[in-house]
């Protein structure tokens, strides 16, 4: 691979700071300095430097996000901003993709990647990931519900949904809930409230699996796994 790309995936910087570090003679190949870019090297052979320092070279990003409203989870849009736009070049750089979809108005976690067998893994129906969510519903929440979720409920093209633990936090005219379900249907949680006569009004993914949402992180903001929380994903 190019020397470029292979300090950018170390995460040293853009392609542009790249190339300068390259151009200052701050990087060297099995003990010598290199200043062209486009030279190719093995990461598990040869020996880079960047100033003294050796580079630990890696083919994979892992981000947890806490998506904001109106933003939509997809790696284009033609109108909208995607996730994507909310991050820095370093991290564009490794073309993450969206682990599954939010829709543009819900918030919370998102895991973003450009590891395909792991997003692929925990998208698979046969896994049976659990997604946590909360959410803000018109209507009053009421056992029955609880009880409709946990068989499954029948949604307006003839689905079944799988159980679902519902959890009332507070119910009234609005109710508060936390929702687990382990499938990922499109509007999934919406269209199961719509099924009990109710509406959501705010949605918001608290976990995915064993991650939880990092709840330091503001709406928009977003941080790289720790090689732990990699592992338990996996
Ligand atoms: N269910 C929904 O209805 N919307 C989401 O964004 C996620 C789950």
């Amino acid at each position: 691979m190019r020397l470029d790309k292979m300090l950018a995936n170390s995460g040293i910087g853009t392609r542009k700071e790249v190339k300068k570090l390259l151009k200052d003679g701050g990087v060297t190949v099995n003990g010598s300095m290199v200043k062209d870019a486009k030279i190719h090297v093995d990461p598990a052979v040869d020996k880079v430097y960047l100033f003294d320092e050796p580079v630990r070279y890696r083919e994979f990003i892992y981000l947890m996000m806490n998506k904001p409203d109106g933003v939509v989870s997809a790696t284009e849009d033609k109108r909208d901003e995607t996730v994507i736009d909310l991050l820095d070049e370093s991290h564009k750089h490794f073309e993450p993709h969206p682990v599954g979809r939010l829709d543009k108005d819900t918030e919370g976690m998102l895991l973003l990647t450009n590891d395909g067998q792991l997003s692929h893994s925990l998208l698979s129906p046969k896994r049976h990931v659990g997604k946590t969510y909360f959410a803000q519903i018109k209507g009053n929440v009421t056992e029955e519900d609880v009880h409709a979720f946990d068989k499954g409920v029948t949604l307006e093209d003839g689905y079944v949904t799988k159980p679902a633990k519902l959890i009332i936090l507070s119910s009234g005219a609005e109710s508060e809930i936390e929702l687990t379900i382990t499938e990922g249907k499109f509007h999934q949680v919406k269209r199961m409230f719509i099924a009990v006569d109710k509406e959501v009004l705010y949605l918001k993914r608290l976990s995915m699996g064993p991650l939880a949402l990092d709840e330091s992180l503001e709406l928009g903001e977003y941080r790289e796994l720790t090689e732990e929380e990699v592992r338990i994903l996996k």
